[in-house]
């Protein structure tokens, strides 16, 4: 079965909205494979989000992701990385659709980072890389 990279980012741990993310993807039938609630460092960061080097939102991405801990998670299930992107709905939470993690729980604060609660591997290639990230020793 396929596997992806899920993150609760901080501001999801800071309003205790982990249990409730775990519990929409194991209500979808996904498994979890590895869990660890951590804070994550400039390195990892780097790493996970090297495709967004220079752009306006990066330096306050990388800010807003080293401000507390992240819940990481490996999920397990067939088209799994197609549906925890759909189960979290569109980036930006004012218009992401109800029924999604983000439209259902997320809103925009105004600040110069999109505070989406979750993050979800776009594609195989990306879910091995950030799984390694996250995960060396899985
Ligand atoms: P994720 O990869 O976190 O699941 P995504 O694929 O919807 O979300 P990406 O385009 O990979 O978003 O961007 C990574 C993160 O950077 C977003 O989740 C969001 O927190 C932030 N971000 C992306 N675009 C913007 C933007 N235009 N303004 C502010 N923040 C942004």
């Amino acid at each position: 079965a396929q596997r992806t990279l899920v993150l609760v980012k901080p501001d999801g741990v800071r309003r205790n909205l982990s249990g409730e993310v775990l519990r929409r993807i194991e209500a979808k039938g996904y498994t979890l494979v590895a869990l660890e609630l951590r804070t994550a460092d400039r390195e990892l960061l780097a790493g996970h989000y090297a495709e967004h080097e220079g752009k306006p939102f990066y330096e306050p991405l990388v800010e807003f992701m080293l401000s507390g801990p992240v819940l990481a998670a490996v999920v397990e299930g067939h088209r799994v990385i197609e549906g925890f992107r759909s189960l979290a709905g569109t980036t930006d939470p004012t218009t992401a659709a109800p029924g999604t993690i983000r439209g259902d729980l997320g809103r925009d604060w105004g600040l110069k980072v999109q505070q989406n609660l979750v993050h979800g591997s776009d594609s195989p290639e990306s879910a091995a890389r950030e799984i390694g990230l996250w995960f060396p020793n899985l």
